[in-house]
């Protein structure tokens, strides 16, 4: 009585949450994450189960077929679901169909050939295979696709490797005690629904936590990049800097670097173009610079790199080595054409702390100056901000933001 309560509720719930995965899903529009997959999982669960209450006693009947069927093809839209929430495109309902056809021909020809029991334990089998492999999947991910929801993914497996085990011991009772095993009134039965039960209050909103964790964390991202060259823009250096310098280090320096003539690589190949070369420099950069450096675009063709942990010859050498990567660099224009780009670094002094931030960048930035008025295509040291520079730079600055130094 207990177990055929416990699979009324677990139809409430794997239907209702069918609902908010739809209404989730039309909600994200483009990139659903795979709600719309966990949607029809939970359609084909519930309905599975509501089948089980109608057919009575274990046995043979075209329900159980259909539930039996129905089972493994709701296995199959989760995985679905899962791989579409990892970024992996994986087709739905062409495989749907076939599993569930394929898997009720297969029913017959096991019930034809070895009786009902053995129908019994090929689905316990195979519930059992596909949950050990979601496990195992899952498992290996944790250093590649699943590392940004590392703990998620542990406590998922966890919940997922207990289902595996019951689908186990079902399997060895069905063996042992053929379909009274099945018997709703059995304590089995009771655990297993109550731990089916379990599992459909928790892992639904566990996957709503995983989506919002998701969603927020591409805001972020938003936030915190260049939507051109996906290096950090300056709130997300800012940030960055902010936890990065909490950990104790032996100071950062800051290297800006502004791109020499961009005007004209603009005025002969056009913006399309200029934009591409903004790019190919970008990537130059994370070539160039060290392990942990951070990058960032200050705006414009004028980038920023923060070497941390560097005395004054390192970022000296890491300098060199991005004006020297990116003078070897021959980018390719939309129109074929052949463009070289030079680039001028200014170096600050070393700073600890993100208050020191705007100092540096007054220091890099007075350097930088001095190194196009050098000629352009250098690497300059700048240490102390002079007189000259100090009024250059506030100048600058009320020209960026839009207001005219103040006479
Ligand atoms: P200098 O060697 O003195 O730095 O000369 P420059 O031409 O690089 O510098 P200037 O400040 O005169 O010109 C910068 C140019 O960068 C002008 C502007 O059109 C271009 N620019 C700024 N942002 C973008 C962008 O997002 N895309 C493209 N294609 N061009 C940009
Ligand atoms: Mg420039
Ligand atoms: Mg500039």
């Amino acid at each position: 009585m207990i177990a055929t309560l416990l699979v009324g509720m677990l139809c409430v719930y794997l239907l209702s949450f069918t609902v908010m995965f739809l209404l989730i899903s039309r909600r994200l529009g483009r990139d659903r994450m795979g709600m719309d997959a966990f949607a029809v999982g939970n359609l084909a669960l519930g309905a599975a189960y509501v089948l089980q209450l109608l057919e009575g006693p274990a046995g043979w009947s075209w329900m159980s077929v259909v539930n039996h069927a129905l089972t493994l093809v709701a296995l199959l839209a989760y995985s679905v679901g899962g791989l579409r929430f990892f970024g992996r495109p994986a087709p739905l309902l062409r495989p749907l169909l076939a599993l569930g056809l394929g898997y009720a021909a297969v029913q017959i020809l096991v019930e034809w050939a070895f009786g009902p029991v053995a129908r019994y334990v090929v689905l316990s089998a195979a519930c059992a295979l596909w949950f050990c492999a979601i496990v195992a999947v899952l498992l290996a991910g944790l250093r590649t696709f699943a590392r940004d929801i590392r703990a998620e993914a542990v406590l998922f497996a966890a919940l997922i490797s207990g289902i595996a085990v019951l689908n186990v011991l079902k399997l060895t009772r069905l063996l042992a005690g053929g379909l009274d095993a099945l018997n709703m009134a059995g304590q089995f039965q009771t655990v297993f629904y109550v731990y089916m039960c379990s599992l459909a209050t928790i892992i639904p909103p566990f996957i709503v936590w995983l989506v919002l964790r998701r969603l927020t964390d591409r805001l972020r991202d938003m936030a915190a990049r260049d939507p051109l060259t996906r290096l950090l823009n300056r709130r997300g250096l800012t940030e960055a800097l902010e936890a990065r310098l909490q950990q104790p280090n032996a100071g950062a320096r800051l290297l800006l670097i502004d791109i020499d003539h961009f005007k004209h690589v603009n005025d002969r190949h056009g913006h399309h173009a200029g934009d591409a070369v903004l790019c190919a420099i970008a990537d130059v950069l994370r070539g160039a610079v060290r392990e942990g450096d951070l990058l960032c675009r200050m705006g414009g063709e004028e980038f920023a790199a923060v070497c941390l942990d560097a005395d004054e010859s390192t970022a000296a050498q890491v300098a060199e080595r991005i004006r020297d990567a990116v003078a070897s660099t021959v980018m390719k224009a939309p129109d074929g054409e052949a463009v070289h780009c030079t680039v001028t670094v200014g170096i600050s002094g070393d700073f600890d702390d993100d208050a020191s931030l705007a100092r540096a960048m007054q220091v890099a930035d007075a350097a930088l100056f001095r190194g196009k008025r050098a000629g352009r295509n250098r690497v300059e040291r700048g240490d102390a901000v002079t007189h000259e520079d100090a009024g250059r730079t506030a100048g600058q600055s009320a020209e960026v933001s839009g207001l005219s130094p103040a006479p």
